[in-house]
């Protein structure tokens, strides 16, 4: 079979556009799906793809873009990685399912044995395995009310956890994820979130005054004795890749400890090498009771866990966990396909190389154009915010104006932000240096074409 017959790392590595995008095929294949997927699903590329591979999506009309979204963070080590053809394409011909709580296999437990080393501290740990982030974050908030025997959840202004129902009621955004979709889950109480950028009294006091403001705020509005969990993402995704500067996260999760409360770190975008450590709350040397993760664990393949003090996890009594898919023998092996493919690749050092190549040539950008009004992000989670030039009033329109015209070049960009302001990269750790600068062209071109500059 010839390489191009399959996506994965053998697919060329190059940005190639042979018709408009989308092409006249995609086109046809759109009218298609809208005739039958519900409009709530949405699209932000229509181009239906055929293959992919390190740094590249193929579609049906033959183009070849670079991605600089990754699926959202999932294919950190490219897609259709070798390790994870091979583990999974294995474990597909031996069995696809027996469900883990009926007769289990030894995959399911190697994960867990992985994400027991991997993750932060070196007390014991255990995990329990499902299929999605959200699956994930409720299952630790059941986990946490069953080891505190208490209620109440604390969550943070642009925090994202998921589209569940408890999962929206701590998700910060209205619309797209909640509006029209309540009554939400009750006991859910959400704080101000530590945001230099827009930090009222500058970003030098943030760290400080936001965890001072969290602190009273779960003191004199919940009580702590009340707090069953704080679920904080160490870097917010959706809400806009907003990182909270050093000192604010230490400073809650000691808190947390000293009031018996279980600190949740949903890693479940930051995780797994993105931000250039196996997990973002080791920046800081933040231990989490509990951490999510799912994104980039399994290579694609649709995994996700949640790990912890083994006497927290321990908590929820025999049969109160689980699921009749979560932890997949098909995903379980995808997943132990792409941790080896991060150790063996050293994927943090890959992730914080690409950080090293984006950050400067932003930055340069964001002095020529000032319509970026912040430039940031760790490792492969990079960001910018646009704004209506000299002030921090966001543009949106802008926003997704650029994100359009990089995709009319082929480069895949997505965006986020609560006020929808903010350009996201997350490309594969695995993305050739060539294709990052040529994708980075493209957005500079974006700027240029948009801006007048
Ligand atoms: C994507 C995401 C989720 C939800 O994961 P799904 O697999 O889409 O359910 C939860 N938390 C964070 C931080 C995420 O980025």
């Amino acid at each position: 079979m010839s390489a191009l017959s399959h996506g994965g790392p053998t697919l060329p590595q190059e940005r190639r556009l042979v018709t408009e995008i989308p092409g006249p095929l995609s086109r046809e294949l759109f009218e298609r799906r809208n005739a039958v997927v519900a409009n709530g699903v949405s699209t932000t590329l229509p181009v239906f793809v055929t293959q992919a591979g390190g740094g590249v999506v193929v579609d049906v009309d033959g183009n070849s873009l670079i991605d600089f979204g990754s699926g959202i963070a999932v294919t950190s080590v490219g897609n259709s990685a070798e390790a994870v053809v091979n583990r999974a394409g294995e474990q597909l011909r031996r069995f696809t399912h027996t469900c883990f709580m009926v007769t289990p296999y030894e995959s399911y437990v190697a994960v867990c044995e992985q994400l027991a080393e991997l993750t932060p501290g070196d007390h014991p740990k255990k995990s329990a395995l499902f299929n999605s982030g959200a699956e994930a974050v409720e299952n630790a908030v059941k986990i946490a009310r069953s080891y505190t025997k208490r209620q109440a959840v604390v969550v943070f202004d642009h925090g994202y956890h998921g589209r569940t129902n408890l999962t929206m009621a701590l998700t910060a955004k209205n619309m797209p994820y909640k509006d029209g979709f309540g009554p939400f889950a009750p006991e859910v109480y959400r704080m101000p979130m530590a945001y230099p950028f827009h930090w009222p009294t500058g970003p030098e006091n943030c760290a400080e005054e936001a965890a001072a403001q969290v602190i009273s705020q779960i003191e004199k509005q919940v009580g702590a004795t009340n707090v069953a969990a704080v679920v904080i993402e160490p870097i917010q995704g959706e809400g806009g890749f907003i990182e909270p500067p050093l000192g604010f996260l230490p400073r809650i999760a000691e808190f947390c400890t000293a009031n018996g409360i279980v600190f949740i770190a949903d890693e479940i975008q930051t995780g797994f090498c993105r931000t250039g450590d196996w997990f973002a709350v080791e920046h800081e040397g933040v231990v989490p009771d509990l951490i999510t993760t799912a994104k980039g664990l399994a290579g694609g393949l649709p995994l996700a866990g949640v790990t912890g003090r083994a006497e927290i996890m321990d908590a929820a009594h025999a049969g109160g966990l689980g699921g009749t898919y979560g932890g997949n023998p098909v995903a379980c092996a995808g997943a132990l396909g792409a941790i080896e493919t991060m150790r063996g690749q050293d994927l943090p050092a890959a992730a914080r190389r690409i950080g090293e190549i984006m950050l400067p040539r932003l930055n340069k950008m964001a002095a020529r154009f000032p319509q970026i009004g912040d430039v940031r992000g760790r490792g492969a989670m990079i960001a910018v915010e646009l704004v209506k030039p000299g002030t921090k009033e966001p543009d949106a329109a802008l926003t997704g104006q650029i994100a359009k015209a990089c995709h009319a070049q082929g480069v895949i960009v997505l965006t986020c932000g609560t006020y929808g302001n903010v350009l996201r990269f997350l490309p594969p750790l695995v993305i050739g240096e060539d294709l990052l600068t040529e994708g980075l062209d493209v957005i500079e071109g974006a700027f240029e074409q948009l801006t007048a500059a």
